[in-house]
């Protein structure tokens, strides 16, 4: 499949003489999402993406083998991708003094490097300032999600409402009621994996056929059922039994390219936005895009405060332009739509569009990576290999700690994603002391042996941790970039120690023996999972938009990426992004409708 042979023919002209219903800016989860229930609302969409297009199939090449590559799969000598150390020792920008042409943040780092360098951005071209920071940016057709884990899962009430419970922040202004509906578009729309655990903090999805569990994790999950915690299949956003309503995307076919690259499906079993959002979109006739094309700004009516358009940079020419809708869908990632709103300031919105709360770019929050351990599953030692590595995922261990008690030293809570099996690649060659046949022996018996996980826990929505716009530095097309202003907070620290305590107490009751454990707390950012930079609320005094991530100050402007998130919970959170724009995108399309807007 040339996708963009196929985006090319689908798409429509690109008229800035003419008023779109709606232009959404960005065209990742959230902005593929806006593109998608718009137009099936028939209304005329522009879609402005700041990337370019990819052929991501060929960017990917998920069934490559490592010798028909000339580095191995490696990136050029004068690339570099940023190690855990440079973000810990050094301040951002992080390009700066580095001796390579190309400096790219750490997941370019991963597996088979060279094949997501035109992914990710280079970091020279896309500096940021202030404190420590990981940001992973994807700035292509599609944003990241051309490259996510696909960990696919739904927030509860007990996220929903998490003040009520203990009285920390705030709650947010919808329920799980008011979204699970729109979950379960999302599930049967795009696809998901998993098994059913009737869990209240982690509801089920719509499945399809699951990802089966390797033996170590099976052990893990019985054992776990002693303590009433639970380890269940990772639930995937991936389509395993086939969607038969897009031609675009096949169902998995477990080649084992999940575990060789650093993300990626080419069959597009696994959801990407172009496939599982965007051609559909270009098919009802009402989408047109424009990728290379940067917004730098809302414009706002002078008279009446609304947005009117947007004015955009071409990326490749350097040249300005301004496109004109009716209502503008914001959807840039939580980061850089924060960027978009504090950059569109004018008469009307002296502080930014959209930020007469003050609110912008505040309450940044997003998850912990603490603790990592691996253990050795003796009784799998020496035994025939299994093949583990044909399939987009192995496990999640829910949360267990403050469902209805509360933890001494910390509130929120923490789950675990986790792997075990045998891979093509056996991870433990390196580690292996010795040389030759023995040597080889070893490496052998105890391939497959292993399993790990790591954590991932709620980082608190804070008013103090926040970005704003840097008074000097600015990107390579002249805009100015992000400052931070974030830490993590003593709650973290806590948690983080909880964290290494009971991944030692659950490896140890199930018998594995710990090879290996690591304390330490991952830079901040390093989950890329930011959340929370214009959050939704009921009062416009303490938050930017209202349930419908629709602004408080401007009717006719939306933000409906992880921006509006109220606080971070611990699960993932592109399924929640997804189905909360859908939900929105619903209501802006009936408000349009009625003349609201
Ligand atoms: C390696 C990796 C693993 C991940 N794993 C998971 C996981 O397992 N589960 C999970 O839930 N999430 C995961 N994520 C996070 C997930 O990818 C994001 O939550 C999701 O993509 C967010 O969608 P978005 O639309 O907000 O942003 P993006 O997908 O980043 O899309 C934003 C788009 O906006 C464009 N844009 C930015 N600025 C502008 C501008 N000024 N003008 C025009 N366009 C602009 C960008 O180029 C980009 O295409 C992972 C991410 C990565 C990178
Ligand atoms: S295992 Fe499935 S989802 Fe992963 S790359 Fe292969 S086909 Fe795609």
């Amino acid at each position: 499949m040339n996708l963009i042979r196929l985006i090319r023919e689908a798409s429509a002209e690109v008229d800035l003489k003419r008023t779109y219903d709606a232009i959404v800016v960005g065209s990742g989860a959230a902005g593929g999402m806006a593109a998608h229930v718009l137009t099936l609302h028939g209304m005329k969409v522009l879609m402005l993406e700041a990337g370019k297009k990819l052929d991501i199939d060929k960017e990917l090449k998920s069934t490559e083998w490592p010798y028909e590559h000339k580095r191995r799969g490696e990136m050029p000598p004068d690339s570099h991708a940023l190690s855990l150390n440079e973000y810990n020792i050094r301040q951002p920008p992080y390009a700066t003094d580095s001796k390579s042409a190309h400096v790219y943040s750490y997941v370019q780092g991963w597996g088979g490097s060279d094949y997501s360098k035109n992914i990710v951005v280079d970091e020279r071209d896309h500096p940021y300032t202030g404190t420590n920071y990981a940001w992973v940016r994807a700035r292509c057709l599609g944003g990241k999600t051309n490259i996510w884990g696909r960990l696919a899962l739904r927030l509860s009430d007990l996220d929903f409402k998490a003040k009520s419970h203990d009285g920390y922040g705030e709650n947010w202004p919808i329920s799980y009621k008011d979204i699970a509906p729109y979950y379960d578009k999302v599930d049967l729309y795009l696809g998901i994996s998993g098994v059913k655990e009737n869990l209240p903090h982690l509801p089920d999805s719509i499945f399809q056929r699951p990802i089966k569990l390797a033996h170590a994790e099976l052990k893990l999950r019985q054992s776990l059922k002693k303590m009433n915690r639970v380890l269940t299949p990772y639930r995937a956003g991936v389509t395993t039994d086939g969607l038969k309503h897009n031609k675009y995307r096949s169902r998995c076919f477990g080649r084992g390219a999940c575990n060789r690259r650093a993300g990626g499906c080419d069959i597009h079993a696994a959801f990407d936005s172009p496939t599982g959002l965007i051609l559909p979109a270009m098919d009802t006739g009402n989408l047109t895009l424009r990728t290379n094309s940067i917004a730098r700004e809302v414009i706002v009516d002078k008279k009446t405060g609304k947005a009117s358009g947007v004015a955009f940079i071409d990326s490749e020419t350097g040249k300005s332009y301004e496109a004109k809708a009716r209502v503008v869908v914001i959807a840039a990632s939580t980061l850089e739509s924060a960027r978009l709103m504090l950059l569109s300031k004018s008469n009307a919105h002296p502080t930014g569009i959209g930020n007469s709360s003050g609110h912008v770019g505040h309450n940044f929050c997003e998850h912990l990576m603490g603790s990592h351990i691996t253990g050795l599953v003796k009784d799998l030692v020496g035994k025939p290999h299994t093949l583990d590595d044909g399939k987009p995922g192995s496990f999640y261990l829910a949360r267990f700690r403050n469902l209805s008690g509360r933890h001494p030293n910390f509130i929120r809570g923490y789950g675990f994603e986790g792997s075990s099996g045998s891979s093509m690649y056996p991870g433990n060659a390196t580690s292996t002391p010795g040389f030759g046949s023995s040597y080889k022996t070893k490496v052998r018996d105890y391939a497959g042996a292993f399993i790990s996980m790591g954590a991932f826990g709620e980082v608190l929505a804070r008013y103090e941790n926040h970005v704003d716009l840097d008074p000097v530095v600015k990107d390579k097309w002249g805009v100015p970039v992000l400052r931070f202003h974030y830490k993590f907070g003593d709650n973290e620290k806590k948690m983080a120690e909880d964290m290494t305590y009971t991944a030692q107490e659950m490896f140890t009751e199930a018998g594995f023996e710990i090879v290996d454990l690591s304390r330490r707390v991952l830079t901040e950012g390093w989950s890329i999972h930011e959340l929370g930079t214009a959050r939704m609320g009921t009062d416009p005094r303490t938050s930017v938009l209202n349930q419908f991530q629709q602004s408080h100050d401007v009717k006719n402007l939306f933000v409906v990426d992880g921006s509006s998130h109220v606080s971070a919970s611990c699960q993932n959170p592109t399924w929640t992004i997804m189905a909360l724009a859908w939900r929105s995108c619903d209501y802006l399309a009936d408000q349009f409708k009625k003349g609201n807007l």
